[in-house]
């Protein structure tokens, strides 16, 4: 690998390393672009399927066409997933080793490892559904009043 190449593998190292959440591929394009602006986006994705072969970074697997997220964090651990804003999230659950032991009918099948991601709403938009709700409540009174007056 030539030292431009490592040049650029680290720079999206780094700014996966550097993000708190499991940021997106256009995401981590976004954060190296700001800071090195002659960078491609193909160079970054290139990259980060390199780094995720390495095993410097793990992708975090999504159902359907949804937008892998990458995760600076390398142990085994299980994401939350908000089907509203697509935020992913870790799980505090330890990793159920024994869970392959448990499966039946794998027909000698051998189970390396397992993902879970668990499906639901994060805080943020389960307020902000809560006050759009509240919202339409009140127009929703409001109209009654309004018939009820007329
Ligand atoms: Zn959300
Ligand atoms: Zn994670």
């Amino acid at each position: 690998m030539n030292r431009r190449r490592t040049i650029q593998r680290d720079l999206v190292l780094a700014a996966v390393r550097k993000s708190r959440t499991h940021p997106t591929a256009d995401e981590i394009f976004a954060s190296v672009v700001d800071e090195h602006p002659s960078i491609s986006k193909a160079t970054v994705y290139r990259n980060l399927n390199l780094l995720v072969d390495e095993g410097l970074v793990r992708r975090v697997p999504l159902p359907g066409t949804l937008p892998d997220h990458f995760d600076r964090t390398l142990d085994e651990h299980y994401h939350v997933f908000c089907e509203y804003c697509g935020k992913v999230s870790d799980v505090d659950l330890p990793y159920q080793a024994d869970l392959a032991a448990r499966i039946e009918g794998m027909d000698g099948f051998e189970v390396f490892r397992h993902e879970i991601v668990f499906h639901g709403v994060c805080p943020e938009c389960k307020a902000k559904i809560k006050a759009e709700k509240s919202a339409k409540e009140c127009i929703g009174n409001g109209t009654e009043r309004f018939e009820d007056g007329s």
